[in-house]
């Protein structure tokens, strides 16, 4: 196993100080390795995920060689000639478990910002005495974007939150944590080869959930009530002006259908399980409020916004790959996990096999798949 720096690298070195996971410390299992903590209803902070990631790999006596970067691979005779800042190795197969998540996706529209504008990712921003003073744009309220929005606002800010396609989800529903009713009604085992668009399914953003101990909801409506401004997309940044789209309405409406489906779907399983008497009643929450004038332009000259916070998704950083299984997009050509070139295997990413497959819990059951299918290949 090549790491480019340490165990848990990705938590260690790309994550903000107060995240806490949004997947329930019960669900945060590895396998042979579940949480046994005090808090199973609780949300890990980093600090635990490292500490939980290292246990595992101490327990699974994992063969990892840290600050082992892999540069480059190549297909070399009848498998791969891998070089990394320790020498080279040649295999027959490998697994590219480098991650979903190594590179901030930032649109374009972001060279126009007027340079007096602090222009910041989610792997740069640490908390919110590490933006410059001044009013903050997010961009992006997904789970990131409504995180990060939260936090700056309560530090006093001025906070303008422009929303896009988003997921919402309350953080718990009939008294259970929304992520319970996601693995018990099966949505999360739904397997790849059942989802009906498959490339969008892959890209949807993650849901609008947050992980506190209060386990509180933190959609649109309790981030509009407690102050921060919600604007439309951003489309484009013209002549120091940041422009919205004035489609809010219409993203609002489609986020709370989905998420009554979600929760149609929730109700359907109870019902059919026989686990009504298990949970509470069966409830439906306020629609997503649309704000009376939404702002359709900001000057960014006004010295109103300082800095923007590009809260706008992730992706995989595969420029060490020299092997033709990369889109014109950047994503990996697989199935299930199984790469388009022989020998060449994939975990981590979204919707790999299943729901879960993007989630630390989704690793255990995609990774038995592909292995499988792995050593099937060494032994053919
Ligand atoms: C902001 C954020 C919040 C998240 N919250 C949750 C959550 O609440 N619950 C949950 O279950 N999941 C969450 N996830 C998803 C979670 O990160 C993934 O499930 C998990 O990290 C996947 O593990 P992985 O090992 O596949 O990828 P990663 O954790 O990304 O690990 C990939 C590793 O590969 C290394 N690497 C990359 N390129 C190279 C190279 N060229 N050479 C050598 N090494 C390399 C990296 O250093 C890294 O250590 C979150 C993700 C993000 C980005």
């Amino acid at each position: 196993m090549l790491e480019r720096g340490e165990v848990a690298n990705s938590w260690r070195r790309e994550r903000w100080d107060s995240l806490r996971l949004l997947t329930p410390n019960w669900q945060n299992r590895l396998p042979g390795l579940r949480y046994d903590g005090p808090d199973p209803d609780g949300y890990m902070d980093v600090r635990e995920v490292i500490d939980f990631i290292s246990r595992y790999a101490g327990t699974a006596a994992a063969p990892v060689r840290t600050q082992t970067t892999v540069t480059s691979v190549t297909q070399h005779d009848a498998g791969y000639r891998v070089a990394t800042t320790q020498g080279d190795f040649e295999c027959r197969s490998i697994v590219l478990a480098s991650g979903a998540c190594n590179v901030p996706t930032v649109p374009a529209l972001r060279a126009a910002l007027p340079a007096s504008i602090a222009s910041i990712t989610p792997f740069e921003y640490r908390g919110p005495a590490n933006l410059p003073g001044g009013g903050v744009l997010v961009v992006g309220a997904s789970a990131t974007g409504v995180q990060l929005a939260d936090e700056i606002h309560r530090s006093g800010r001025r906070v303008t939150l422009s929303v896009g396609e988003h997921v919402r989800l309350p953080r718990t529903y009939r008294g259970r944590d929304v992520l319970w009713w996601m693995a018990a009604s099966g949505v999360w085992n739904q397997r790849y080869d059942e989802v009906d668009d498959l490339t969008r399914a892959r890209r949807l953003p993650s849901p609008q959930l947050v992980g506190t101990p209060q386990r509180v909801t933190l959609d649109l409506n309790a981030l509009g009530k407690s102050g921060v401004e919600i604007v439309g997309r951003l489309s484009a940044v013209r002549d120091g002006r940041a422009l919205f789209s004035g489609g809010l309405r219409n993203q609002f409406a489609l986020a709370d259908l989905k998420m009554n489906r979600l929760l149609d779907t929730f109700d359907e399983w109870a019902r059919t399980h026989e686990a009504d008497a298990d949970v509470t009643a069966a409830e439906r929450f306020e629609p997503t409020q649309v704000p009376a004038s939404a702002r359709l332009s900001i000057d960014l000259r006004s010295g109103e916004i300082q800095s923007v916070v590009w809260a706008t998704g992730f992706r995989p950083d595969y420029s060490w790959l020299h092997v033709p299984v990369v889109d014109e997009k950047g994503h990996l050509r697989h199935d299930g996990g199984v790469v388009d070139a022989p020998g060449l295997y994939a975990l981590g990413l979204p919707l790999l096999r299943r729901r879960k497959s993007s989630f630390i819990y989704g690793a255990e059951d995609d990774a038995r798949d592909v292995i499988a299918h792995l050593a099937n290949f060494l032994h053919r």
